[in-house]
């Protein structure tokens, strides 16, 4: 650290995202990326965007909006697209948070919600999941802060229904509720409609993992007009351009073509059951997960030596050094043929272990 860098940011420890490394080829079940290629509507949109990078994007994203209308069915003031979701995460932290509206979030989330308050100054509250790891709702009326639920959370994959996270939007009138739905796609509900209800609600959303767009950073906030216009001011006082002309362009092929997406989704399903199952009969406790990943422990092995152990075999998957969830080890769904050699591999540890 230099003697030039900000006292702000001497205490700050940054957010550790999961490995990318490039020394070999490894089975990456390590980051919720897809395991299929983006929409070849996408690629090939993104590509003839390419030979227009000489001009600045759309600050207002046009044909993002365009396509999000006929898609999803939401009008563009109710929409607003960021450099990934984590932008948009930051851009709540930094429009809705403060003193008097600390951030409030379970002590088991989503790893980047403790180091956004640091880095804006505002101090947070964590909220203990309970034993069996779900959020409890309970906790979180009148929370006497800005709420951040992760739903599906993560790294668990447990969902809370729709009526409970209503619960929570009305629960907490005078401050934002931020549902972050990056795994939403997967099995959980979405609570896009009930920003129409709620003007406190904001819910987040990401194409890194159903829309196979992790590499091209784009993600999106829904809420109401004068939400929207708040996060507007956040993004425009920051990186107007924060949206890239060939993402905008892959993002608006993504949208639209449906039958690829709700294709990879079926896969992707079909592959989590398979390999909960074949963990269950390996003797692993399996949370259930309504997103593009399991969490899973086994007491046969511990969970950072599994995590090694798959590493020096060329398979990576996430640990967290974290407690409360140390036995642990969260495993993206990838394709079926990863899969059967993740299991192929975890069986052989567990036999070396006897
Ligand atoms: N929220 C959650 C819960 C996540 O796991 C992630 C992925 N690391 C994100 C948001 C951010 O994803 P992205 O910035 O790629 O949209």
């Amino acid at each position: 650290m230099t003697r030039f860098f900000s006292e702000k940011y001497k205490a700050l420890t940054p957010y550790v995202p999961g490995e990318q490394p490039q020394d070999r080829r490894y089975i990456k079940l390590n980051t919720n990326e897809s395991p299929f290629p983006p929409s070849p509507a996408a690629v090939r949109m993104a590509a003839e965007e390419a030979a227009k990078l000489q001009l600045y994007s759309d600050p207002e994203c046009g044909v993002l909006k365009q396509a999000a209308a006929e898609v999803l069915g939401i009008a563009g003031d109710r929409i607003l697209f960021t450099n990934g979701s984590d932008e948009i995460l930051n851009f709540a932290f930094m429009a809705f948070c403060d003193a008097e509206h600390p951030a409030v979030f379970p002590d088991i989330t989503y790893g980047f919600y403790p180091v956004f308050a640091k880095l804006n100054g505002v101090p947070y509250r964590e909220i203990p999941l309970k034993d069996d790891f779900t959020v409890d709702p309970e906790d979180y009326i009148g929370a006497g802060g800005t709420v951040f639920i992760a739903n599906p959370n993560a790294p668990t994959g447990i969902a809370l229904p729709l009526s409970e996270i209503e619960r929570i939007a009305a629960g907490n009138p005078d401050n934002v509720v931020v549902i972050d739905e990056a795994y939403v796609d997967f099995g959980g509900e979405s609570a896009v409609t009930l920003t129409e209800k709620y003007p406190n609600l904001l819910v987040t959303q990401t194409f890194s993992k159903s829309r196979s767009l992790a590499g091209g950073r784009l993600g999106m906030g829904i809420a109401c007009p004068e939400l929207i216009a708040d996060l507007n001011t956040v993004k425009y006082s920051t990186n107007p351009y924060n949206v890239n002309r060939m993402t905008m362009a892959a993002g608006a092929g993504a949208l639209r073509d449906t039958a690829y997406f709700e294709k990879n989704i079926r896969e992707t399903l079909r592959v989590r059951e398979w390999t909960a199952k074949a963990l269950q009969e390996l003797g692993f406790t399996v949370l259930p997960s309504s997103a593009n990943f399991v969490f899973a422990k086994s007491d046969r092995i511990g969970g950072e030596e599994l995590y090694r152990k798959l590493k020096d075999r060329g398979i990576l998957i996430r640990h967290f050094t974290v407690p409360r969830i140390r036995e642990f080890n969260r495993i993206t769904i990838g394709s079926a043929e990863e899969m059967q050699a993740f299991i192929k591999a975890v069986r052989a540890i567990l036999d070396e272990c006897v």
